[in-house]
């Protein structure tokens, strides 16, 4: 969802330049490898090396692939974790629950977040690399638009929106440039605006990554698309880097698949794990930090 494109051989942290980055894990896509590093300064994983500007799997998606399985990743599969920002949102907005405001969704796909949203007073916008799920989302939520950034995204709206809250669902760790990203969001944010990112967390990438070498497998953490691993650290780090004042983070509400034995462990490792660095999946919610007062 944005330009940047690596030119450099250099192998270096993309947030703090250090070099002491160390290898976590390679992966193969398109005849291609992918190497993912960690960098203990920023405690974050990231994809170095040539990377394609934008997640290749996503923007490529056909019309025909988005069936209900996958429509359904975007809706009830994450129905609790709605839930929770809804909570998050009343409690630190300062607004009467009930009443009316505006949510842009950042990666918006087919509209999933923006109907549930819209169910609970919300006016909505977004915009999404992905022409498919941009004209299935639009039939619902006519001012979003198929936008690699804010800026185009507002050329063609026809203006710059400044909404109450901003969200990216499982968006943010495909961001090649998140320090300019977040600057850029900037623009939409008024003092109040909540700024809400989750995001799957790497904490526990470099031990999944040694168990797949050791099982023989793949990790299953596609560094190809997910380009930046964020923890509980480092994610509210690069938001207060930004401008950002942090007004909350925590671990997201499990994401819900059909209940199986698998599933069972699967949401009970979720809860033991979800108060400690380990959480599956991460949240930080957080406002621009406001000017100091006048002298
Ligand atoms: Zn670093």
């Amino acid at each position: 969802m944005n330009t940047w494109q690596s030119t450099s051989p250099a192998i270096a942290c993309r947030l703090c330049g250090s070099q002491a980055v160390r290898p976590v894990l390679s992966d193969q896509a398109f005849s291609r490898t992918y190497t993912s590093y960690w960098c203990d300064y920023c405690d974050v994983m990231q994809t170095l090396g040539d990377v394609e500007s934008i997640s290749p799997d996503y923007i490529y998606l056909a019309p025909e692939a988005l069936d209900d399985a996958h429509i359904y990743l975007q809706t009830k599969h994450k129905r609790s974790a709605f839930d929770q920002w809804l909570n998050l949102f009343h409690r630190r907005s300062c607004r009467a629950e009930g009443s009316s405001f505006s949510v842009m969704d950042i990666g918006c796909g087919v509209g999933g977040f923006l109907t549930f949203a819209r169910a609970s007073g919300a006016d909505t916008f977004g915009f999404d690399a992905s022409k498919a799920q941009v004209e299935r989302c639009r039939r619902d939520h006519p001012r979003t638009r198929m936008a690699y950034s804010l800026e185009e995204y507002a050329l063609k709206l026809g203006g710059q929106p400044l909404v109450d809250a901003i969200t990216m669902w499982d968006v943010f760790e495909h961001i090649r440039n998140p320090l300019e990203f977040l600057q850029q969001i900037q623009s939409a944010c008024h003092p109040q605006t909540l700024v809400y990112v989750s995001v799957p967390s790497g904490a526990i990438n470099p031990l999944k990554a040694r168990l797949a070498r050791l099982l023989g497998r793949g990790a299953g953490l596609i560094p190809w698309e997910h380009v930046f691993y964020y923890t509980k650290k480092s994610l509210p780090a690069i938001f207060e880097r930004a401008g950002f004042e942090v007004v909350e983070t925590g671990a997201v509400r499990a994401y819900r698949r059909a209940w199986s034995p698998h599933e069972l462990l699967r949401r009970i490792a979720h809860s033991l794990l979800s108060p400690t660095r380990y959480s599956f999946q991460i949240y930080v919610l957080a406002r621009i930090k406001s000017a100091p007062p006048p002298l």
